[in-house]
C-alpha cells in the first residue's frame, strides 16, 4: 500500500520541500537525499503528488544536506528572507542570516504520514476475495 504525507501549507515552501523529503527517506529507509537522488527505485512505495514532486524539485538542491540520522539533520528556512541554515539540533530563534531580519527561523520536521483512504484500503481486500473465490473454482473444473 503507498504511504501519503501530509504537509503543512503555511510553512515556507523549502521548509514543507524538507519536510516531505525526510518522511520519503523514513518511509524508504534511506538515510540520506542523495542516495534517494541516485537510486530512487524505494519510491514507488510512496505516493507524492504533482505539487509535492515539483516542490522537491524545485528545492532539490537544498534537499541534498538532509540525513534521516541520527543525527537527524534538517533545514530551518526563515520565513521573513526565505534564507535557510542546515541544522541537527534546534533552530535559532531568530533569523541568523540577515542582518536586521525579524524572522523565527523554522526548522522543517518529517511530515506526517496520511491514514489511507477507506477506498483505498478495501480495493486489496476485494482482489484477494475474488483471487480466493477463482482459485477454489479450479479443481472443480479439472475434476469434471
Ligand atoms: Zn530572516
Amino acid at each position: 500500500m503507498q504511504a501519503t504525507f501530509a504537509l503543512d501549507p503555511d510553512a515556507p515552501p523549502l521548509t514543507q520541500a524538507a519536510s516531505l523529503a525526510l518522511a520519503l527517506l523514513r518511509a524508504a529507509k534511506i538515510r540520506t537525499w542523495a542516495e534517494l537522488v541516485v537510486d530512487p527505485a524505494p519510491l514507488a512505495a510512496v505516493s507524492v503528488t504533482p505539487e509535492q514532486m515539483a516542490l522537491l524539485n524545485t528545492h532539490a538542491g537544498a534537499l541534498t544536506t538532509l540525513r534521516v540520522g541520527p543525527p537527524m539533520v534538517t533545514l530551518a528556512v526563515c520565513p521573513e528572507c526565505s534564507r535557510f541554515t542546515i541544522v541537527s539540533g534546534q533552530a535559532a530563534t531568530s533569523c541568523p542570516l540577515t542582518l536586521g531580519c525579524t524572522g523565527k527561523p523554522q526548522r522543517a520536521s518529517t511530515a506526517a504520514r496520511l491514514k489511507a483512504a477507506p477506498t483505498a484500503k478495501d480495493a486489496p481486500v476485494e482482489t484477494v476475495d475474488a483471487a480466493g473465490r477463482a482459485r477454489s473454482g479450479d479443481p472443480h473444473i479439472h475434476q469434471s
